[in-house]
C-alpha cells in the first residue's frame, strides 16, 4: 500500500531562500486563479495549464520556478475544484469554495519522482531555468536528508513547519521496496514491521474512544484493554498559557515578544509531537499487536452531532461544552487517531468496523436500561434495581459497542449468550 515517510532536511541559507521564493510564486499563481474563479470564471484544467506561458510572460520571475512545480499548482487547484463540485452535487449547505492560501503558510511544493536525484542522504531539488530555458537565477537546491529515504518513491512534497524547519515527504509503495539491502540501516524498522504477531481469525475487539482513557476495549474472550493515551496535555497547556500571557504583556514586535513567540512555537510543537507519537503507538498497538482480526470502534462524527444540538443550555453550560469539545477534538486528536487506525488496520490485514455509538455510554449492557451519564461519572451504576450493574463507564460502553457489532445485519453468525446471573464484575463476560 502507499505510505509516506516525512524526513527533515537541512538546507543552506541560500537554498532556504530559494525554497521560499518558489513557494511564494506557486502560492501567487494559485491565489490568482482562485481569485479569477471567485469572479465567476469557468474552471478548465487544460485551458488553465495552457495559460502558464502567458503568466510567465507577465511575471518573468515565474521562469525561475521549476516548471513541474508550477504544473502541480494547476492539479492541486483542480483537485480542490472537483471536491467542491462534488460537495455541491451532494447538496451540502456549505460546500466551501477553494480558499486563498495565506502568506504565513508554506505552500507545499510537489516534485514528481522522475526529476529527482537522490544520492545516499542527499537530494537535489531542481529550480527553474538553465539550458534551453535561459539563465538560471537560483542554483539547484542541495538538501541533506536526516534519514535514509525509501528506495523507490513516487513523489516528494517539500513543506515547512511552524518553526521554520523544512521536510521532504516521500510517497512510496511498501511492496516495491527491496527488503534485503543494508541490514544495519533497517534493523530497527524491520524488527517493528516484520515481526508477526499471531492473529485469531474469528477474534473481535471493540473499543470505546474517550477523554479520560484514549481507548477501552473488550475482546470476544472477555478480556479488557485500557490504553491511556497522551497524559501530559495539562502540563503543556499550563506552560503554553503562561508563555502566552507573558508575551501578550510585551510590546508587539519587541525583542522579548519575538523570543517568547519562538518559545511558544517550540513548546507547542513538542506537545504536538508527543501527542502524535502517542496516538501512533496506541493505534499501532491495536492494529499490529492485538490478536483479534476484527477491530470495532464507534463513529465519532455522530458524537459531535449529538453534542451540537443543545439549544436550551445555559451560557455556562455552553462554554463548558465548547471547552470540552476543544479538549476532545483538538487536544486528544481522536479524529487523527481513527485515521491512523484505518490505515494501520489495512496494513496489518485487519478489518476495521465503524459502527454507530448512539447511547452506548448511556445504556446498561446487561439489562439495556438507559440513564444519563454526565462526563464526571466514571462508574456506571445501573439504576434498574433488578440489575444493579456496577462497572467502569468506558468498559460498559465498549461492551455495548461489541454487542452492537455482533448484532449488526450481515453474514456474521456470532450469537452472544449472556450468563444467567450477570455478576457486576466485568469477568462475567468470559462466558460469552
Ligand atoms: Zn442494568
Amino acid at each position: 500500500m502507499l505510505l509516506c515517510q516525512k524526513i527533515k532536511i537541512e538546507v543552506s541559507k541560500q537554498d532556504a531562500a530559494t525554497l521560499e521564493f518558489m513557494q511564494g510564486k506557486c502560492r501567487g499563481l494559485y491565489n490568482w486563479w482562485v481569485m479569477r474563479l471567485h469572479n465567476g470564471e469557468r474552471w478548465n484544467l487544460n485551458a488553465a495549464k495552457k495559460s502558464l506561458q502567458e503568466s510567465k510572460a507577465y511575471d518573468q520571475n515565474l521562469r525561475f520556478v521549476y516548471g513541474k512545480l508550477l504544473a502541480e499548482v494547476y492539479f492541486r487547484l483542480d483537485k480542490a475544484m472537483q471536491a467542491f463540485f462534488q460537495r455541491v452535487k451532494a447538496g451540502e449547505k456549505k460546500p466551501g469554495f477553494p480558499r486563498f492560501k495565506p502568506r504565513h503558510q508554506f505552500f507545499t511544493l510537489c516534485y514528481p519522482a522522475m526529476y529527482l536525484e537522490v544520492q545516499g542522504k542527499t537530494i537535489i531539488l531542481p529550480t527553474g531555468g538553465g539550458g534551453k530555458w535561459g539563465p538560471k537565477c537560483y542554483p539547484n537546491i542541495i538538501a541533506h536528508l536526516t534519514e535514509t529515504p525509501p528506495e523507490h518513491f513516487r513523489e516528494v512534497a517539500v513543506s515547512r513547519d511552524a518553526r521554520g524547519s523544512y521536510y521532504c515527504s516521500f510517497v512510496y509503495d511498501d511492496t516495491e521496496q527491496h527488503q534485503d539491502k543494508d541490514p544495519k540501516e533497517n534493523t530497527r524498522k524491520k524488527h517493528n514491521m516484520r515481526k508477526q504477531h499471531p492473529m485469531r481469525e474469528d477474534g473481535v475487539v471493540a473499543f470505546d474512544l474517550g477523554i479520560k482513557t484514549l481507548a477501552t476495549g473488550v475482546t470476544d474472550q472477555g478480556r479488557f484493554y485500557h490504553i491511556g493515551g497522551f497524559k501530559s496535555y495539562r502540563y503543556y497547556n499550563k506552560q503554553l498559557d503562561k508563555i502566552r500571557s507573558k508575551r501578550d504583556k510585551c510590546k508587539k514586535k519587541s525583542r522579548r515578544y519575538i523570543r517568547l513567540s519562538k518559545v511558544y512555537k517550540r513548546v507547542s510543537e513538542k506537545k504536538r509531537n508527543k501527542q502524535r507519537d502517542c496516538l501512533h503507538k496506541a493505534s499501532h498497538l491495536i492494529a499490529g499487536k492485538l490478536a483479534e482480526r476484527a477491530v470495532v470502534i464507534g463513529d465519532l462524527s455522530q458524537r459531535q452531532m449529538v453534542m451540537k444540538n443543545h439549544e436550551s443550555e445555559t451560557p455556562k453550560e455552553h462554554t463548558k461544552r465548547r471547552i470540552r469539545n476543544r479538549m476532545v477534538y483538538n487536544d486528544w486528536g481522536l479524529y487523527g487517531f481513527t485515521q491512523m487506525l484505518e490505515y494501520k488496520c489495512l496494513r496489518f490485514g485487519k478489518e476495521l468496523s465503524i459502527i454507530s455509538e448512539r447511547d452506548t455510554t448511556k445504556m446498561c449492557h446487561v439489562c439495556k436500561h438507559k440513564q444519563d451519564m454526565p462526563l464526571w461519572k466514571r462508574t456506571y451504576r445501573c439504576s434498574n434495581e433488578n440489575c444493579g450493574l456496577v462497572m467502569d463507564r468506558d468498559e460498559n460502553s465498549a461492551v455495548n459497542i461489541y454487542e452492537r457489532f455482533l448484532a449488526r445485519p450481515g453474514p456474521h453468525t456470532g450469537d452472544p449468550v449472556r450468563c444467567a446471573e450477570c455478576s457486576p464484575q466485568s469477568t462475567c463476560l468470559k462466558t460469552f
